[in-house]
């Protein structure tokens, strides 16, 4: 297993966690996010740099997946106990944007914004700019590329880049 990769995803992690908070800051008037509420907590499927990068934190070690094929059943994270994350320090990318006005290209190649029905209910959504969104485009690039990496430098793994493996799996 090849601990650079590891490196820059904890790395994009930091990043992540610092814009998240500096926006979490400028929105607090508009975000009533706090512990115990669960309303985004669903099973996500992540990449594999991902899914291996929370499985060592988690385990101390790396094992190889099996089945290489899986499916991303739909409800609740089952890492989601009585409201609360079980593996907050680890979770994905995903989850540490919970919350916040999240900024992305849409289909149509027109900008779409994703909010939390219960943030933001008395803001002008016209005051939204690319200076007090999460940009996920961004971050789901650079976290593509990571993942490539990832799986060049571990052909053993059996993955491939579009693959995506749900935390049930963990
Ligand atoms: S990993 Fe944690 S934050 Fe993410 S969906 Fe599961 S319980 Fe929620």
């Amino acid at each position: 297993m090849n601990g650079k990769t590891f490196k820059d995803y904890y790395k994009l992690i930091d990043e992540i966690d610092l814009l998240c908070e500096r926006l979490s800051d400028k929105h607090k008037k508009q975000m009533v996010c706090k512990a115990g509420c669960d309303k985004c907590c669903e099973n996500y499927g992540v990449l594999p740099i991902e899914f291996y990068a929370i499985r060592a934190k988690m385990y101390g070690e790396v094992k190889r997946f099996e089945p290489a094929e899986d499916e991303i059943e739909e409800g609740i994270c089952s890492f989601l106990k009585e409201s609360m994350c079980t593996i907050y320090n680890y979770r994905p990318i995903i989850c540490r944007s919970h919350g916040l006005p999240l900024l992305f290209m849409g289909e149509d190649d027109n900008w779409e914004m994703s909010i939390c029905d219960l943030n933001f209910v008395d803001y002008d959504l016209s005051e939204f700019t690319e200076n007090n969104t999460f940009p996920m485009d961004t971050y789901n690039s650079k976290l593509f590329m990571l993942n490539r990496e990832f799986i060049k430098q571990n052909p053993q793994l059996g993955c491939d880049e579009y693959q995506f493996i749900s935390l049930r799996r963990l």
